[in-house]
């Protein structure tokens, strides 16, 4: 994909970005745009950072990894985003600025001895599987609480929020209700008032949903294939 045809992407998913703000009353400055980047060559992936998008989302250890390399002189913010096994800790520790799927206490646990290690912090967000759907990541929503409150004390980690994908099929109303019922847990969370974790960010939307996930909320939304074409 050339320049051209990227900016050009870039500049219809804004005005969606803007128009779905504006019509649920919110500053459109106010919604990041995640660039997903996965399976995207690294000098395509180049060409929409000059373009603006300097949050980038990634979802495997070694192509981030590759990716650091290759725009190190350009230093994007690195998003993780896909399910890490515990043995890929390490990795995310050392790559990655933000992790939007925190799904376990292990993780956690063994992220925050990385972090140590390389003297790093994160910002993560907790995944929650609000479609109940048995093969998506994420903390069952009844799990949430107990989740937040065993991370908080692990100080590289900053829980800054939360992440939810909806369900598979493009049912809009069936990713709506996701999509609220995210927002409504924040807000519980957030009533609890755990000592060092922040509420304030909510991942969710992407390419097919995000107009419903801005008008319950979303501060980032997710889009890759809006922007670079299908995988
Ligand atoms: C791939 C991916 C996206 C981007 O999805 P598109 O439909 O291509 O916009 C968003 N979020 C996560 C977690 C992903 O894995």
């Amino acid at each position: 994909m050339g320049r051209e045809e990227l900016e050009q992407r870039l500049a219809a998913v804004r005005r969606r970005i803007d128009d779905a703000a504006r019509s649920a009353g919110r500053d459109p400055a106010a919604v990041r745009l995640l660039a997903v980047s996965k399976t995207v060559p690294a000098a395509v992936v180049r060409l929409a950072f000059e373009a603006g998008c300097h949050d980038l989302g990634e979802s495997r250890a070694q192509e981030l990894a590759g990716k650091v390399r290759e725009l190190a002189d350009v230093s994007p913010r690195w998003v993780f985003l896909g399910p890490v096994q515990t043995n890929k800790a390490r990795d995310v520790a050392r790559d990655a600025d933000e992790l939007h799927s925190l799904d376990r206490l292990e993780l956690a646990v063994a992220l925050q001895r990385r972090l140590e290690m390389v003297d790093r912090s994160l910002d993560v967000l907790v995944q929650v599987n609000t479609s109940g759907e048995a093969e998506k990541s994420g903390v069952a929503p009844g799990d949430l609480t107990e989740l937040v409150r065993a991370v908080a004390p692990l100080d590289r980690l900053r829980v800054r929020g939360l992440m939810t994908i909806a369900p598979r099929g493009g049912d809009l109303d069936a990713a709506r209700r996701c999509f609220r019922e995210l927002a409504t847990l924040a807000e519980r969370v957030r009533g609890e008032a755990v000592d060092g974790v922040g509420m304030d960010e909510l991942s969710m939307g992407m390419s097919g949903d995000l107009e419903a996930a801005i008008a319950e909320g979303a501060t980032t939304v997710r889009v890759g294939t809006a922007l670079f074409g299908t995988r």
